[in-house]
């Protein structure tokens, strides 16, 4: 079974898509970390998101693995350290290009390969990854209610986040994601759209396995 979940930065996908698979029995996948990762890797080494010759180059020297929830670039565990508002900035225009987006599309396709399938989220994986999935979602949220939750997160992590920051950056990664040429963050067809506005995280995950059993 593939149960497919997009929808904007801050929705609430992973949290949602996590409790689901474990309600289901099925794997969980974070495509936005491969995205982070490679994003995290690529800017570390000065490789701006520019396509070309010398970007082919470097992502052939980074090689991007999943385990026990970890991602690693190259052997190192990088999971930390893709979360952090410098890597929220720099994200999307590297997920906007489209050699960066080939070299993880196998790696993905993999992981509904192994044990009963995968719950996995992200932008365009009902559209691209896996178009073919049993069950398609299209989770969303305002833009202020998606910073809140954000600068919630942040203020319980013991940092010192400003509300006003965290909205400009969600709405800027909103619109890069949504207007980029390669894989743009779109509802797929046949996807049911879920406002999570108004509705517990609980809520959330009772009506995708709601929705996933009944396909
Ligand atoms: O989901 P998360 O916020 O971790 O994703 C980080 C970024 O990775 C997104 O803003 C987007 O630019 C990119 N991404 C993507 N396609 C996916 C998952 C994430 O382009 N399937």
């Amino acid at each position: 079974m593939i149960v497919a979940i997009d929808g904007p930065a801050g929705a609430g996908k992973s949290t949602v898509s996590k409790k689901v698979a474990s309600e289901l029995g099925l794997n969980f996948l974070d495509t936005g970390a491969l995205y982070r990762a490679l994003a995290y890797s690529l800017d570390r080494i000065g490789i701006p998101p520019v396509p070309g010759d010398k970007l082919d180059e470097e992502l052939k020297k980074l090689d991007v693995q999943l385990s026990g929830g970890a991602v690693f670039v190259n052997g190192a565990d990088v999971s930390k350290e893709i979360r952090t508002p410098h890597v929220d900035n720099i994200v999307s225009p590297y997920s906007a290009l489209s050699q960066l987006r080939a070299h993880l599309l196998d790696l993905q396709r993999r992981q509904a390969l192994f044990g009963k399938g995968v719950v996995a989220e992200g932008r365009d994986i009902g559209s691209v990854v896996f178009p073919e999935a049993d069950c398609k979602i299209f989770l969303t949220a305002s833009a202020e209610e998606r910073a809140m939750r954000r600068y919630k997160e942040r203020l319980v992590k013991g940092e010192e986040p400003v509300y006003e920051e965290i909205l400009s950056s969600v709405k800027e990664r909103d619109r890069i994601d949504s207007t980029r040429e390669a894989a743009p963050l779109v509802k797929p067809e046949g996807a049911y759209l879920l406002d999570s506005s108004d509705m517990t995280e609980q809520q959330v995950v009772d009506e995708i396995v709601r929705i996933a059993l009944k396909n």
